[in-house]
Parts: C-alpha cells; sequence; structure tokens
C-alpha cells in the first residue's frame, strides 16, 4: 500500500499528482488555475473598491492599469499605459473576471 497524498486543486478539484514541498503554495493550484491567476492583474477588490467610491475608474485587463474617465459600463477602451483595448469599466471587470 501506497502512502500517497491526495492533493487537489482548490479552484477545479483535479488531482495533483505530485507537487515538490518547497513550491507548495498555501492555496493549492493545479499549473492552469495558478497561471489563470497569475494572469489576472486586478483583483475583484480593487474594483469593488472603485465602485464602492463611484469613481469612473475603468481597468485594463492587459497591464492591470486603472484608467480614470470610465463609465462603469465601458469596454475596450485604449489603455493610456499599455496601448491595448482592453480598459473595461468596473462593472464590466465584474463580469468578465468576477
Ligand atoms: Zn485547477
Ligand atoms: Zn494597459
Amino acid at each position: 500500500m501506497k502512502d500517497e497524498q491526495k492533493i487537489k486543486c482548490d479552484k477545479c478539484g483535479i488531482s495533483i499528482p505530485d507537487m515538490p514541498e518547497e513550491t507548495k503554495p498555501t492555496e493549492l493550484l493545479c499549473n492552469a488555475c495558478y497561471e489563470k491567476q497569475n494572469k489576472q492583474v486586478i483583483s475583484v477588490d480593487q474594483i469593488l473598491a472603485a465602485l464602492e467610491e463611484d469613481q469612473y475608474l475603468g481597468f485594463c485587463l492587459a497591464c492591470g492599469n486603472e484608467q480614470g474617465g470610465c463609465e462603469p459600463d465601458a469596454r475596450k477602451y485604449k489603455c493610456e499605459a499599455c496601448g491595448e483595448r482592453k480598459v473595461y469599466g468596473a462593472e464590466e471587470c465584474l463580469i468578465m473576471i468576477g
């Protein structure tokens, strides 16, 4: 009988076969979920804060830049920082990443 610990991804629940002890994060994620999380340049908290304060803030989903002058339902605005048309208003961001 093998003393094998079943480790599961916190996000999607697939079992992770072998995770080196030293890279074990507090939150157990499979590679796919881990990468996805790292790619997420803005946090839900950030967006909620912007909504709460009624700031017309948009967020660039490419680089994470906060951009003023965006309606909550703004879509595909041009980012002043990176030039990508990936600035979305706070409400739109919530729908996309929330
Ligand atoms: Zn996963
Ligand atoms: Zn940008």
